[in-house]
């Protein structure tokens, strides 16, 4: 693919809110899915007859269906403490960019159907009908949000675009017009399992080869097993872990991890994908399905625990929703939380000292901590207020000597996303992909020039990819970015129990 013609954004010293620039992003409209793609997830194939009237129903039907997004559309007093806190509003200078703009592209239209005044006074309120002009500012502008919820953070009614920006997904698959790149993945997991489309032979091959890569390494019999009937845990992670760098050094991270602490663990071959992009469409009954295969294969395979690996929006889909996609656990230990973030079963084990890590192995590394969106404003980990946060740094700092966090406004609930979130991370939006990132850029700029910073370690698949392609953009090397399992597979002392 020919590179994107348009400018890197600046780094500067410190984040400056930018001057508006308008419709300057109104270009930027991911692939449209082709009808298999539509159908294979439940949606019509293309733009159907009576779309717009459709459409309306659709609308109607998610307010009525979801209390907080109705008082989300009711309740904007048009304050604009959001206005600045999109990373894609800072690095497009786009205003539709700004969180009460993308809100109020859906808002207006759920006005004029359903509110008196909206009805009655359309214009004195803002509303509007329901056009194709409409619905192609719908389709650019809504997927230039990452969901990533950032702007709730500062909303003072705390007014969740990422909520809203979901509803006008699924009503645009409702009627025809979804976006390829999720739909696509989606229809894969429902065949096949995994995001990649890797069916299990060739998932059982990877994991040989890994076996023999490690053995070759370390001179130990780390097993990567796979649909290991009676292990203890079921990991489920994302499929990226299974092929690429940095990904693949978290996975032989995790491995290294259950093998010193004497835990049996597998993976599954039907269920090989912690990922479920139908949360970015707004698609319950997709999140279901998809989710569905993984309580499917923890009862099959007898397994006593869950454990999620390194992976953003997979984990809010497994803290937040399976609880009540795919619940009750009652099949499962109770003495274990349901779901285990892979970074708290590291934690518990380092708390205990059932590992010992030799942090002087990572003294090549000056490290910081990017804070995932989903993790940070949608989740939480161990049994402790801010465990998301505190967590992952612990297993971190057990693992290394160098660690700088970025700017406090920068990371923990404030983090800036990774600018590839919310089913973003394709080539068809790399220029919004490089713009959005640019916030997170700007920090991390601070602390490489600060304290020689080489390494910005990361829990989710998303992110680790979307860094990989973005850093060089802003001259920075792109495998600066890795897992934190990938320092603790560094770190960690195999077969010396202390
Ligand atoms: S959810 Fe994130 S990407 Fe979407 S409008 Fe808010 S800050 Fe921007
Ligand atoms: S901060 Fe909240 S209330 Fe204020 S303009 Fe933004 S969405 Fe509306």
């Amino acid at each position: 693919m020919a590179k994107a013609e348009f400018l890197t954004p600046e780094l500067t010293e410190y984040l400056t809110v930018p001057h508006v620039r308008a419709e300057t992003m109104a270009h930027s409209r991911p692939f449209v899915a082709k009808p298999e793609h539509q159908e294979s997830v439940g949606y019509p194939g293309e733009l159907m007859d009576g779309w717009e009237e459709k459409a309306v129903l659709k609308l109607g039907e998610l307010v009525r269906g979801s209390r907080a997004l109705q008082v989300f559309l009711d309740s904007c007093v048009k304050c604009g403490a959001c206005t600045d806190k999109c990373h894609y509003y800072l690095g497009t200078s786009d205003p539709k960019n700004m969180p009460v703009a993308r809100q109020d592209l859906l808002r207006s239209v759920y006005r004029r159907y359903y509110t008196f005044a909206g009805k009655y006074f359309p214009k004195l309120v803002g509303a509007r009908d329901m056009t194709k002009d409409v619905l192609d500012e719908w389709y650019s502008y809504f997927h230039q949000c990452s969901q990533c919820r950032r702007c709730s953070v500062y909303c003072p009614y705390g007014i969740d675009t990422a909520e809203i920006s979901m509803a006008a997904r699924d009503v645009m698959d409702a009627v025809g017009l979804g976006q390829k790149y999720s739909n696509e993945i989606i229809g894969k997991v429902h065949k096949i399992g995994n995001n990649l489309g890797l069916p299990g032979p060739a998932l059982k091959d990877t994991l040989e080869g890994l076996e023999e890569d490690v053995k070759e390494d370390t001179g130990v019999d780390v097993k990567f097993p796979v649909d290991e009937k009676g292990a203890e845990v079921l990991v489920i992670t994302p499929s990226a872990d299974f092929f690429a760098e940095p990904h693949i050094d978290g996975l032989i991270g995790y491995a290294k991890v259950f093998h010193q602490a004497g835990i049996s663990w597998t993976l599954s071959s039907y269920a090989s994908e912690a990922a479920n992009f139908s949360m970015f469409i707004g698609s319950r009954h997709n999140l279901k399905k998809a989710a569905m295969r993984i309580r499917e294969a923890a009862i099959d395979l007898g397994v006593k625990r869950i454990v999620v690996g390194e992976c953003g929006h997979a984990w809010r889909v497994a803290y937040s929703f399976w609880n009540t996609l795919i619940g009750p656990f009652d099949f499962l230990d109770p003495n274990y939380p349901v779901p285990q973030h892979i970074c708290e079963v590291t934690y518990d084990l380092i708390q205990r000292g059932a590992l010992t890590l030799d942090k002087e192995a990572n003294d090549d590394k000056v490290v910081t901590f990017h804070d995932s969106c989903n993790v940070s404003r949608a989740s939480r980990m161990g049994n402790m207020p801010g465990g998301q946060f505190i967590i992952p740094r612990a297993v971190i700092k057990a693992s290394v000597n160098k660690f700088h966090d970025m700017a406090p406004d920068t990371i923990y609930e404030g983090t800036f996303c990774c600018g590839g979130g919310g089913g973003l991370l394709t080539d068809d939006l790399i220029e919004l992909r490089v713009k959005g990132a640019m916030p997170r850029m700007q920090a991390l700029k601070q602390v490489v020039d600060e304290y020689g910073v080489n390494y910005m370690a990361a829990i989710c698949a998303i992110c680790k990819s979307q860094f990989t392609k973005v850093l060089p953009y802003y001259k920075f090397p792109m495998d600066m970015i890795g897992s934190v399992h990938g320092l603790v597979s560094t770190a960690i002392q195999l077969g010396t129990k202390q």
